[in-house]
């Protein structure tokens, strides 16, 4: 009889981070083994939890959630956005401008879906977060991958974006603070993307969902505020510095050129009507989360768990022969660099596989971020410092098996 075949729409559709590696590691779990996962960066599962007041005011508020809300999402979450936005400085958002989703995730797969058609080109970083080369494959449209430079601190080429539009492209992803680099971009270089986009009047899509996981002193400038007259649409939500990833919690701000996106934004309700709401009791989350005490500054500043985690993994990595690695300025991750003259790493799919059987440590290979080559890994620095000392110390052993001889 005749296989039921997955659509010929998700034929370049890849997500790695949960790929073919974290089966195996599933498998080696039902088998007995302990696992170190360094591979998600979802907090709460290593002792990152939400702000108590968080879950208290979404209990409080459960025996009102049992309607559909808004299609866009309830009016208080969504007007608790745009004092967001006011605070932070992107002028102009009304709450009609915000669309509440399921994460972010859901609301990036609406932008492109609503946007895109076949043959249409997006500008996405190398590395990138995978979910926007995989939405933008689904939507039709080519993906078409600018370099972020690991020399220079893994800020975006301004040479490689200018050299990759064509009269195809139609939008430049901009994620900031990046993940998977960490890297932070400066006010000077965010201007410069605005710049390119009004000149080729690209739409903005601002992935900002680390926003204010910064550290040392990193300045995060949303790309919302900067002046321009350019259409952005920026994504944040719950699941990162309110450590509430189950909740599936977040938001999309429309600013700046809507009077020229008005088909577009029609197109977005239309989306939006479809999955007629995101879950509403996570929704209830948003006006506490943003009006209240902001509990992640105590995790990054000095003495601050994720702080201190991010040091000990960066030195502990560095100090590995033939590995290096950038200081991460945001977010909750390590690009390290295996020197390729050192590990000679044709199949880095298959150097995560060997380390995770090996050593029971779970890392993502750079190639499932849209890296070109195979000399990089994705580490998680959300283990507390014994795991994390014990996973690089096993990382460092395994290494030297991989040793040119
Ligand atoms: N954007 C980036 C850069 C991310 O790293 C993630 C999750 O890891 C998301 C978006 C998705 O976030 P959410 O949980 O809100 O769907």
């Amino acid at each position: 009889m005749r296989p039921f075949n997955k659509s010929d729409k998700l034929a370049n559709v890849c997500y790695d981070i949960r790929g073919p590696v974290l089966r195996r590691a599933n498998e080696l779990e039902d088998e007995g083994h302990r696992i170190l996962k360094l591979n998600i960066g979802n907090p709460a599962p290593f002792g990152f939890n939400a702000p108590d007041e968080i879950i208290q005011d979404v209990i409080h508020m459960l025996p009102e959630s049992e309607g559909y809300s808004d299609s866009k999402g309830l009016y208080s979450a969504r007007k608790a956005v745009m004092q967001e936005c006011q605070k932070i400085g992107i002028p102009g958002v009304e709450v009609n401008d915000i669309y509440l989703g399921n994460g972010a995730s859901e609301l990036i797969t609406m932008a492109t879906q609503a946007l895109l058609n076949f043959g249409d080109e997006v500008l996405i970083p190398a590395p990138d977060y995978p979910l926007w080369t995989a939405v933008v494959s689904l939507s039709g449209a080519t993906p078409v991958h600018y370099l972020c430079d690991e020399d220079n601190g893994w800020q975006p080429s301004v040479e490689d974006i200018c050299g990759k539009i064509t009269e195809r492209t139609k939008a430049i992803v901009i994620i900031n603070p990046n993940n998977p680099t960490g890297a932070v971009y400066s006010r000077e270089l965010l201007q410069q993307l605005v710049d390119i986009a009004e000149k080729h009047n690209l739409v903005i899509f601002a992935d900002e969902i680390y926003s204010k996981i910064l550290y040392d002193d990193a300045v995060h400038v949303p790309l919302g505020s900067l002046p321009g007259d350019v259409l952005c649409l920026t994504f944040n939500g719950l699941s990162k510095a309110y450590r509430l990833a189950g909740f599936r919690s977040g938001w999309m701000i429309v600013s700046g050129a809507k009077d020229r996106a008005t088909d577009y934004i029609e197109g977005l309700n239309i989306l939006s009507s479809m999955r007629l709401c995101a879950n509403v009791p996570a929704q209830h989350a948003i006006q506490t989360a943003l009006g209240g005490y902001q509990s992640i500054n105590e995790l990054i500043l000095p003495g601050g768990r994720l702080l201190e985690q991010r040091d000990l993994a960066w030195e502990m990595l560095n100090a590995i022969p033939g590995v290096s690695c950038s200081k991460p300025a945001g977010a909750i991750y390590m690009f390290p660099r295996l020197d390729p003259e050192v590990y000679p790493v044709h199949d880095d799919e298959q150097l995560v596989l060997d380390l995770l059987n090996q050593e029971k440590i779970l890392l993502v290979q750079g190639t499932g971020f849209n890296w070109p080559h195979p000399d990089h890994v994705r580490i998680v620095f959300l283990p507390n410092k014994i795991d994390m000392e014990d996973a690089i110390d096993r990382f460092a052993n395994f290494l030297r098996g991989y040793r040119k001889q």
